[in-house]
Parts: structure tokens; sequence; C-alpha cells
């Protein structure tokens, strides 16, 4: 399926790297677990996360759940479904109203990309869906996101180049509750060369949102691009520091060895991955099921 052949190169990265280490040791020592930690720190599960699995191994071992390097893999698959299913649930909804997802995140990781995704999904259940084109300082994202939005029928608010957005969520907002709109998804800005600033407009944004619809946003979605490894982690860091992150969306797990930066994300921060991008059509974003994602990698 698709899960399992987005997730290829992380399976051969990683999957197929500790079965071949499994398979060339009779037991568990030292050497072989330096092994397996070089293996998991170049698949980017983060030095903080890795350190947590082997003292879980270690303490496995001693508690004889693993009896040998063939215990190893169902070990892990076991230890990273528990990690990243931690928080887990569906995404959150109005009980009554428009549903409002609000999306953050840094310029070139697949924001616009997955906002369209989203909007396509939503589509697909025959639901009402409008976009806001909140980056209002990149007009190539805000023609982006109307050519999406003729594509997946859904209507656009938008306002010209270089106005405030939050008069867009604020229009946004408004429009959805006027033509009950089942889903408003809400893109921003995503400049990170002036931080201060862009923290800043995002506290913004979210306060119209909250202040023109009690309850919303539902979501507050942070846009990660796998392939970036460590550099996912600092961003999410960041952004945390600004508006309360509910979900994370990894994308381009479709072209990275490093899927394990998934596990370093959910692990370190504490914040539930909702929805994943394995490829780049519309059709190509999932909803983050752990277990499933532990089967398609390990399986
Ligand atoms: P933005 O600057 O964050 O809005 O990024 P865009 O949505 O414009 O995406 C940047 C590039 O990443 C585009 O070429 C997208 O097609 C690509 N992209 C987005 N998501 C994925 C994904 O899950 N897999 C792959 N392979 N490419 C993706």
């Amino acid at each position: 399926d698709r899960l399992k052949e987005g997730l290829t190169k992380t399976r051969k990265g990683f999957t197929e790297k500790v079965e071949q280490l499994v398979s060339g040791y009779a037991t568990i020592d030292d050497e072989f677990l330096d092994d397996l930690e070089a293996i998991l720190l170049a698949a980017d599960v983060g030095v903080k996360t890795v350190a947590a699995l082997l003292a879980d191994i270690k303490s496995g071992i001693k508690a004889k759940q693993i009896n040998g390097p063939d215990d190893l893999v169902p070990f892990l698959k076991t230890r990273i479904a528990a990690i990243l299913a931690e928080g887990e649930g569906a995404p959150r909804e109005a009980e009554t109203g428009p549903t409002v997802i609000m999306v953050v995140g840094v310029n070139g990781v697949g924001k616009t990309t997955t906002i369209a995704k989203l909007g396509h999904y939503y589509r697909e259940q025959g639901r009402r869906v409008l976009l806001a084109a909140g980056d209002t300082f990149r007009a190539a994202a805000s023609e982006q996101l109307e050519i999406w939005g003729s594509r997946i029928g859904a209507e656009v608010i938008r306002h010209k180049e270089g106005s405030d957005p939050a008069a867009v969520a604020f229009d946004a907002v408004q429009a959805a509750k006027a033509r009950s709109t089942d889903l408003l998804i809400v893109d921003t800005a995503g400049r990170l060369h002036t931080k201060s600033n862009l923290m800043e407009e995002l506290k913004k944004v979210h306060r119209v949102i909250a202040r023109e619809l009690p309850g919303a946003p539902h979501e507050v979605l942070l846009v990660l691009d796998a392939t970036t490894g460590q550099n996912a982690l600092s961003q999410a860091r960041l952004f945390k520091e600004a508006v309360e992150i509910s979900g994370l969306v990894l994308t381009k797990l479709d072209g990275t060895a490093k899927g394990g930066v998934i596990v370093a994300v959910k692990s370190e921060l504490g914040v539930p991955v909702k929805w994943i991008g394995v490829g780049e059509k519309m059709e190509d974003l999932r909803p983050f099921v752990a277990s499933d994602f532990a089967a398609a990698l390990f399986g």
C-alpha cells in the first residue's frame, strides 16, 4: 500500500539495517548495542530517544523479555508503536459550527500542499471546506492556494499581498460562520528570517480566531519536513513557544531514510503526530495511526 511504499527509504535505511545487525550476532553484547545505537542515530531517532530506547532494551534483557538478537525487532516495534501512540487521537472537531484548523510551519516544509491535501481529504467526505490564505507575505503562496482551492472544490479567502494575516483570519471565520462551512483551514506565514515578528503574527492570528469563534482553533497543526531530520526538532521547539501546537504533520516521509525523526519529535516534544505526507499528490496525506506506521515500518 501507499504507506508502506512511502516508507521504503526508511525501511531500507533503518529496518533492514537492524535486521542485518540481528542476523550477524548470536548474542546481544556491548558491541551489538553500540551498532544498534549508530543505526538508530543515523535514522534520526534523536539522541535522547535513542538513549531511552537503549535503556529499555537493557531492562528488557534483564527482565528476560529479550533473550537474544531475534527478540529485538519485535521489541523495538512494540516500543516505537507505544511511543508514537501516546496521546493519539482523532483530529479534534467542533461539536457545532465550523471546525477551524490553523496550520503553521517554516516555508518549504510542504505547508501549502498539506493544506490542499487536508482540504481534499475532507472534501472526499462530502464536507464543505474553506481555505484562508494567511501567508500574505508570499504572493505565490496565496496564488498556489487558490489553484488548489479550485482543484479540490474549496473557496479561498484572500486579501492583497502584504495585508494583515489576522484580518484574513477574521474574514475567513466570519465567512465560515455565514456559509455554514464544515472546515476552515487557515494558512499562515513561515518566513523564519524575521522570527520574532512571525511568532507575534501567529499569536495574533490565533487570538483573532479564538475571539471570533469560541473553542477555535480546534487544531493547531505544525508542519515539519521529515527530510530535514534534527532541524525539524528545533523548528518544533521554536513554534511550540509561540502557539499551543495540538498536532504534528510530518511531510516528505517518502523522500527520506530518516523517518525515525517522527519518533524523535513525538517523544521529545510530547505532541502527537496527526498526519503524515508520503508523496506530492492530493491523496498522499494519511491520518497517522501509530500501529499502522510501526507495521509499515517493520512489516
Ligand atoms: P510550503 O512552502 O511549506 O508551503 O511548501 P509547499 O507546499 O509549496 O511544498 C514544497 C515542496 O514540497 C513542493 O514541491 C511539494 O510538492 C513538496 N511536498 C510537500 N509534501 C510532500 C510529501 O509528503 N512528499 C513529497 N515527496 N513532496 C512533498
